[in-house]
């Protein structure tokens, strides 16, 4: 019998030997979101198998892991996340692989706490839409390259490289959006959209924030919330508000209507991205992209 098991032990051995052959000895990394796959993207390059599990348009805050989801984990050598409870159902999945001794890297947990915006809706007590503040992003890329290098030495000089190109990347990406938001008068700077995604934006570039569904899309807006932030608008004489790529916009359009109920008119500016990047393949599908974009929707509508 116990012959039996020590064989059984081998022939694992060797199995996963071949295995590892087969994906050209590249490090395996999973990762959540569209913007943190950009981003592992950007410092992996072709030196990693990387999988995204999230594509365009996709709520992480609703989003559940399928059997396919659990088997790339399952072979990952480094799982990337956002954290702070953005991927709020995969919880039990992610406390499944640290069980297993899995590398993972809840990013936005490496933030120092005392900058970060508080929520008492999530059960981390911080707001985990972090990715808006493009200073915590290029923390996001240290870490990142970091990590890499440490699970993957030989190609460590590559990682660094890589990191230094996004860097600068971000901080031309920095420039061109203070100098875009700053044609824009304080008094406009409001900013309504279908959930609270935007308050590290917000905070940033000196916008007034209000999300109809509140932090998470977990929660649904009431009649009372639609009616409150009708009159809100109406009073502060905001010209537009916006729909979410990763929300269905009807929530908007019911603000849309009560306020036109009000006998006013609020036009939609146009659709942001939020919490998912736009379609792979296209300039809003990148995180520079995305905000670029965003930057110029906002500005042009409020103007
Ligand atoms: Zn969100």
């Amino acid at each position: 019998m116990k012959f039996k098991i020590i064989t059984l032990a081998l022939v694992t051995t060797l199995f996963s030997c071949k295995n590892e052959k087969a994906d050209n000895d590249k490090l395996n990394v999973v990762t959540t979101t569209t913007m943190i796959t950009d981003l592992v993207k950007n410092i992996g390059g072709e030196h990693i198998n990387l999988k995204g599990l999230m594509g365009s348009g996709v709520d992480p805050h609703l989003y559940k892991a399928s059997e396919g989801d659990v088997t790339k984990l399952v072979n990952a050598d480094v799982i990337f996340y956002n954290g702070l409870h953005l991927e709020g159902k995969l919880v039990e999945v992610f406390e499944k692989m640290e069980r297993q001794n899995k590398t993972q890297v809840p990013l936005a947990e490496f933030l120092d706490k005392s900058d970060l915006i508080g929520s008492e809706y999530f059960v981390s007590n911080y707001d985990p839409h972090v990715w808006f503040n493009i200073e915590y992003f290029k923390q996001f890329a240290k870490i990142t390259a970091s990590i890499l290098a440490e699970k993957d030495p030989k190609n460590a000089a590559a990682y660094k490289l890589n990191e230094q190109r996004f860097l600068t990347e971000l901080e031309a990406l920095e420039t061109k959006v203070t100098s875009t938001i700053a044609t824009l008068p304080k008094e406009k700077r409001i900013l309504v959209t279908a959930h609270d995604a935007f308050n590290y934006f917000g905070k940033q570039y000196n916008f007034e924030v209000v999300g109809l569904q509140g932090l998470s899309t977990a929660t649904e807006a009431g009649v009372k919330d639609v009616q409150k932030l009708a009159n809100f608008i109406i009073e502060k004489d905001i010209k537009a508000v916006f729909i979410e790529s990763s929300v269905p916009k009807r929530t908007i359009e019911a603000l849309q209507a009560s306020v036109k109920a009000k006998n006013h008119e609020v036009e939609i500016g146009g659709t942001l991205y939020s919490d998912a990047l736009g379609t792979s393949g296209t300039k809003e599908g990148t995180y520079t992209g995305m905000f670029k974009y965003n930057v110029n929707t906002i500005v042009n509508a409020l103007k």
